[in-house]
């Protein structure tokens, strides 16, 4: 008898959508089942590892306010060994309802591993979301739910909570609730915290071994470089000579993807960006890719489009794996 009992029931939740009927379905719309979710990134890390053990090392990051792993893998030929050698990290999904951009990290980490002679010389790391709670949010309901910040409180707009120039200028909200809320000081959200660690346990013998960084977003088609704080074109710690090699990379790597080249200024002011801190506190060439865009509200792009959505950025990408030895080579100059 009691097995009836809980049949009817589940007809009964079923019938009046309640919260418990639909906290079941905890996944991407089946159109968009291409996507990963959390526990799809783990394990398709986890499969590259399998597939090449030589290549590719998954780890966590460390642990997100609602205690999921942040996951990253490195990429590098002889990957279990620390070797001193140029190192480039690409980071997405910090906003959780940019989940294409997910995918673009994947895209990286499977190309890569599975064609080491691309990156002869290297080491490269991937984490394909800053924001595994945000994105878990964003599609708990079965349908998208708009999702911009972490799941701290209100919600944290992650990139604007990282370290330089945290809420400097304007661009960003102090009123927990906002969208591109601050957080209560820089680094108070647990994920940008775990990212900006690694950061500087890269930093190895008083050289940060990472040189280049794309931080990937979308949509709008962009690639942006420092500083997003100021719409000056130069500033402390950004030179004329820092801003050539900006812009010569930028729009090199624009030529190969489509998209408009631009200072991070010239969209909007934003203030405790990523870009901003890699740049002035580490030295490393940071950038933002805004991708494509899709669907009724700018930011869920089919799945069907997932493939040439990332495909664009293989140019790009490869482009900095081949000057991440000295990034100002690109403009002609040498690297000490
Ligand atoms: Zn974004």
């Amino acid at each position: 008898m009691f097995k009836p009992l809980i049949l009817a029931t589940t007809v009964l939740l079923g019938l009046f959508g309640t919260g418990t009927a639909q906290a079941a379905v905890r996944d991407f719309p089946t159109s968009d089942a291409a996507y990963h979710n959390h526990a799809e990134i783990t394990q398709t890390l986890n499969d590259l590892q399998t597939k090449y053990p030589t290549m590719v090392k998954p780890f966590s990051l460390g642990k997100s306010f609602q205690g999921r792993d942040i996951m990253a893998a490195k990429i590098s030929a002889d990957v279990t060994v620390d070797k001193d050698q140029p190192e480039l990290l690409f980071i997405c999904n910090q906003h959780a309802r940019e989940h294409i951009t997910t995918e673009m990290c994947l895209r990286i980490a499977q190309r890569y591993a599975s064609t080491p002679s691309l990156i002869t010389g290297r080491a490269v790391y991937v984490v394909p979301t800053v924001n595994p709670d945000g994105k878990e949010y964003d599609i708990a309901t079965g349908s998208y739910r708009m999702k911009r910040t972490n799941m701290q409180g209100a919600g944290t707009d992650l990139n604007r909570n990282w370290g330089y120039q945290w809420a400097c200028c304007g661009g960003s909200s102090s009123s927990p609730g906002d969208e591109t809320y601050h957080g209560t000081g820089a680094f108070s959200a647990p994920e940008t915290a775990a990212v900006k660690n690694f950061v500087t346990s890269r930093k190895i013998g008083g050289k940060q071994r990472i040189t280049q960084f794309i931080d990937f977003h979308n949509y709008g088609q962009l690639v942006m470089w420092p500083y997003s704080y100021t719409q000056a074109d130069t500033a402390p710690g950004l030179t004329a000579e820092d801003l050539l090699v900006y812009t010569t990379t930028g729009r090199q790597m624009a030529q190969k993807n489509g998209y408009t080249p631009e200072q991070a200024s010239d969209l909007y002011i934003t203030d405790g960006d990523v870009m901003d801190w890699m740049w002035h506190d580490n030295h490393i060439y940071a950038y933002a890719f805004e991708m494509i865009g899709g669907g009724a509200n700018g930011f869920y792009v089919p799945a069907s489009q997932i493939e040439s959505a990332t495909r664009v950025n293989d140019g790009p990408t490869d482009l900095l794996v081949q000057y991440a030895d000295c990034p100002p080579r690109i403009a002609g100059k040498t690297c000490t």
